[in-house]
């Protein structure tokens, strides 16, 4: 088969198929080949890899991942797409497209049965409706994973690799930082998809690390400071924290801070990582 990688053979295969593109389910087609190699290199899959794909689409970045990996797993939620990746993976025989939202899957289970319960690399050109429910959900739930590599909504790459002190800097950044380390390998502009979105793309790796960045007693406690701080970004980390869903008397919270060395006047933009670890522990030793 044909590379796909194009304005000309998308378009050919998408009229032959009829395919109507869906804007819910996040359908924009990639047709730059640069922009696929970045992908594909920035993840460096190579034939000992297992790899998931989120949302194959049409198969162009498929097609790729298939020459280079060892076993890719393609999980496609529309089933109108099925009949065309059959055309255009045809001829793969270590490729396995499965019908399913990804979000209602048992990953886990996924590689015990189909990925030798190895460690396998995620690559996607996510649609961009459900970017970070997709990445939480495979950083959150501990599947073993070498890394990610997604295209995503440019400003979602920007918060997730921000640091302290910026105005990117948020809840994302914690948490994708907590279980990874983020590294933006490049900008897309608009103009390398069909139908063309409405925002800026950018390929960004996560590094899986082994163990998360800061070691808590309690991960729910830390999230839900984490929240609750960066919840009213105007407000100082006392004043958000006090006024939080945590619902702990302001009186409590101004020792857990003393305590933790931290002043509650500071915002929350300021505090990183060990910084929330710190208040989550002390946290919890006052409770
Ligand atoms: N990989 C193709 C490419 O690069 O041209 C298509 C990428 S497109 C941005 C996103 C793909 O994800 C679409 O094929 C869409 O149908 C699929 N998708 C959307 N939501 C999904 C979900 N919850 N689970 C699995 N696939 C999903």
């Amino acid at each position: 088969m044909e590379r796909l990688v194009s304005p000309k053979t998308t378009k050919e295969i998408v009229n032959k198929y009829g395919f109507k593109f869906s804007k819910s389910l996040g359908q924009n087609f990639l047709i730059d080949e640069n922009i696929l190699y970045k992908i594909v290199d920035g993840a460096e899959v190579d034939k000992e890899d297992i790899v998931i794909e989120v949302g194959p689409g049409i198969g162009t970045l498929t097609q790729v991942l298939a020459e280079r990996a060892k076993k890719v797993i393609a999980i496609e939620i529309d089933k109108t797409l099925l009949p065309i990746l059959s055309e255009t993976l045809g001829d793969q025989e270590n490729v396995e497209v499965i019908n399913e939202d990804v979000l209602k899957l048992d990953i886990h289970k996924l590689i015990e049965e189909k990925c030798e319960g190895k460690a396998v690399k995620v690559i996607a050109n996510l649609p961009y409706y459900v970017t970070t429910p997709i990445i939480m959900k495979f950083l959150e739930e501990r599947v073993p994973l070498k890394n990610m590599v997604v295209m995503i909504q440019k400003e979602v790459a920007d918060r997730m690799q921000a640091e302290p002190k910026t105005k990117e800097y948020g809840s994302l950044s914690v948490a994708v930082q907590y279980y990874s380390e983020p590294q933006i390998i490049t900008k897309v502009p608009r103009s390398v998809f069909i139908p063309q979105p409405k925002v800026e793309s950018t390929v960004i790796r996560l590094r899986v690390l082994q163990e998360p960045r800061v070691q808590v007693k309690d991960e729910k406690i830390l999230f839900s400071i984490v929240r609750a701080a960066f919840g009213k970004r105007r407000k100082t980390l006392l004043n958000a924290l006090s006024n939080s869903p945590l619902q702990v008397d302001k009186e409590i919270l101004k020792k857990v801070l003393e305590n933790s060395g931290i002043e509650g006047n500071r915002r929350g933009e300021t505090l990183t990582i060990e910084e929330f670890a710190k208040i989550a522990d002390t946290f919890c030793e006052s409770l």
